[in-house]
């Protein structure tokens, strides 16, 4: 390797095989103006020999090779990183050790290599020095190019990951570069090292040969030791957005030669996920798909599956129409063309993702990564559907997906039974929907403060999922009742016990748990105490309401029956409200469409602190009953509110 310092031929590139069918657009000049292959070098390189060739006359290279950047100008999407590596260059502060981290095909080896040509080019006239504008055409640029510099080595942890591989490299750094200023170490998949080798490399690490620097490179870098961290400098490498790989494509489709629609290259750039590698890749099959034609959204649409999607938008509209059946023969299809019922749910909930985005950013309705079925059909689909619609929806999904997945469940007949779930309840209305009609409800009754709204409005029933846990669904909420600031009165004993809420606990307690109230009139309270009462609770009670109402109270202790404490009470009323809830249809209704739901909590706005309605005008005796000079008792202390 090390006598090819000068005008070598480069060795022919094997012709990727990527069962990729060839097609080849003839190679043009590098992206960036750079000649691909170089031929500015002097003394210029002898003929090649002969390169396979593809079908058309001409060597094909995978598009991701053949634009792979040289130049940190080439590398798109990591300014911050460009920014920073610049500087160290230019101040000659180049760190020894690098950590590299992004998801895969984002450019960590990619920019590994451009530093190290930064590190060892010596400029066309070869004097120059380390620069963060390598040359591209010296010997050194040339070799680590072509991957033949005696000095740069590129070794995979995920196969080179034990300790007697650190060992022998750790040998091999004894020596001084053979050709270069450095030599440069490239690790990919770093986290695949083993401790034991993590812990002999860090003693290279930590002190390594001046000549010696280190590219570690990872897509997982919380697999890393902090100890190997601290030694690195470490560059998060951004996922490539959309527009900027959109950018890319083009400017390449163009020095292909190769027409190509905005729309599909956009797909590309969307199903591309932030990778320029992937992407590009997906671009290759395009380009070879459209066999020297254009590259068209059709041809993509095809390509990516995105006629799958245009499927789930189909059976969306089914199943938000309630209609099981059609919702089941669109299945079908999926099933015939061979799609895995997760796949058909998990097509659903990522729809369902995308149509709340649409409301939430109308923008997107115009965006052109979108296929055209999500983007028009889509469109007024979100037009119709709620929020809550679609939040409910994206709930049974999820919880559908985890039943689908279940061991030794038949998939196909789960994916339905989801589906059909769905149907149903498109037809149920929300918990918002129920408010608003018994606002309306509510509005048109005959108008008394006390008459609840009919068919046990008021009532608030959560159905928790069975085993799954998953769905929850509110099929009706309590309107609270309008609450205005009102001047503090005591009028009942709930009164005397709200009082003491937040601001005496002990004696709340004991006037909740351990009181049976007999009689309140205006100035006078008469109560019959539970044997585990304070002996001194009728003065504690005394006290509280001078405190609060000004006014010195009588507090009689009685030995009439009076009625249960707050505490019973509280509990006969729950268990009161679960009856009711249970007889409510809606409720019925789904406890029906979730097997397994159960009834967790019924919930009622208008009620107190105690889990009780507000005490009815017949048993208000104390109505006309408030100290004129009373201090205001602000409105969270669960004070019952008076007309
Ligand atoms: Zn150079």
């Amino acid at each position: 390797m090390a006598s090819d310092i000068f005008g070598n031929p480069l060795p022919p590139e094997a012709p990727e095989d990527e069962g990729l069918p060839p097609p080849p657009p003839q190679e043009g000049p590098g992206l960036f103006g750079e000649p691909d292959p170089p031929t500015a070098a002097a003394p210029p390189p002898p003929p090649a020999p002969p390169a396979p060739v593809a079908a058309s006359g001409t060597p094909y290279r995978v598009l991701a090779r053949k634009y792979r950047p040289q130049n940190f100008a080439d590398l798109i999407g990591q300014e911050a990183l460009v920014r920073t590596l610049r500087n160290a260059f230019a101040q000659g502060r180049v760190h020894h050790a690098f950590m590299l981290t992004g998801v895969r095909g984002v450019g960590k080896t990619t920019t590994a290599r451009i530093i190290a040509r930064a590190l060892n080019c010596i400029g066309t006239d070869g004097k120059g020095g380390p620069t963060p504008d390598p040359c591209g055409v010296c010997a050194e640029c040339r070799a680590i190019l072509a991957d033949r510099h005696p000095d740069v080595q590129e070794l995979d942890a995920a196969s080179n990951n034990g300790i007697d591989d650190v060992r022998e490299l750790r040998e091999r750094l004894r020596f001084r570069p053979a050709q270069g200023r450095f030599k440069v170490i490239i690790l990919d998949e770093v986290h695949m090292m083993s401790t034991a080798a993590f812990n002999a490399l860090l003693k290279t690490l930590e002190e390594p040969p001046p000549d010696v620097k280190f590219m570690l490179a990872t897509t997982e870098l919380r697999k890393v030791p902090t100890t190997i961290l601290s030694r690195c400098q470490t560059f998060h490498l951004r996922r490539v957005p959309q527009d900027q790989l959109l950018g890319h494509f083009q400017r390449i489709c163009g020095l292909e030669e190769v027409p190509a629609e905005a729309e599909a290259l956009a797909m590309v750039a969307r199903a591309a996920d932030g990778s320029v590698r992937d992407g590009l890749s997906i671009l290759d099959q395009a380009i070879a798909m459209a066999g020297g034609g254009g590259v068209t959204a059709e041809a993509v649409v095809d390509m990516l599956g995105l006629a799958e999607r245009g499927l789930a938008v189909s059976l969306m509209e089914a199943l938000m129409a309630g209609d099981a059946a059609a919702a089941l023969a669109l299945s079908e299809q999926a099933h015939a063309r061979g799609t895995d019922p997760g796949v058909v749910l998990s097509d659903l909930l990522e729809l369902t993702h995308l149509l709340s985005r649409m409301k939430s950013v109308p923008a997107l309705r115009k965006d052109p990564a979108l296929p055209e079925a999500e983007r028009v059909r889509g469109a007024q689909l979100a037009d119709r559907l709620s929020i809550p619609v679609l939040a409910r929806c994206w709930q049974m999904l999820l919880k559908g997906m985890q039943e689908v997945a279940q061991d030794g469940v038949d998939r196909r007949a789960a994916a339905e039974m989801v589906l059909i779930r769905i149907a149903h309840v498109a037809e149920l209305p929300t918990p918002g929907d129920l408010v608003r009609r018994l606002t309306e409800q509510g509005v048109s009754a005959p108008a008394g403060p006390a008459a609840p709204p009919p068919g046990g409005g008021g009532l608030r029933a959560i159905a928790g999922g069975g085993a799954g846990g998953g769905a929850a669904v509110a099929v009706a909420q309590a309107v609270a009742a309008p609450v205005e600031a009102v001047a503090p009165v005591v009028a009942s004993y709930r009164d005397i016990a709200a009082l003491a809420h937040g601001r005496k606990p002990m004696l709340h307690a004991h006037l909740v748990h351990s009181v049976h109230p007999v009689k309140v009139t205006p100035g006078r309270v008469e109560i019959r105490t539970k044997p585990d009462a304070p002996r001194d609770l009728a003065q504690q009670i005394t006290a509280l309401l001078l405190e609060f109402t000004g006014t010195r109270w009588t507090v009689a202790l009685s030995n009439a029956e009076g009625e249960p404490t707050l505490a019973d009470q509280g509990r006969a009323a729950e268990q009161d409200r679960r009856a009711l809830a249970r007889t409510h249809p809606l409720v019925q209704a789904v406890l029906e469409a979730f097997p397994g739901a159960t009834i967790e909590a019924v919930r009622d706005a208008s009620l107190d602190n105690y889990g009780l309605p507000p005490p009815s005008i017949d048993s208000d005796p104390g109505r006309d009953f408030a100290p004129p000079d009373a201090e205001p008792v602000g409105l969270d202390d669960d004070i019952s509110p008076e007309d």
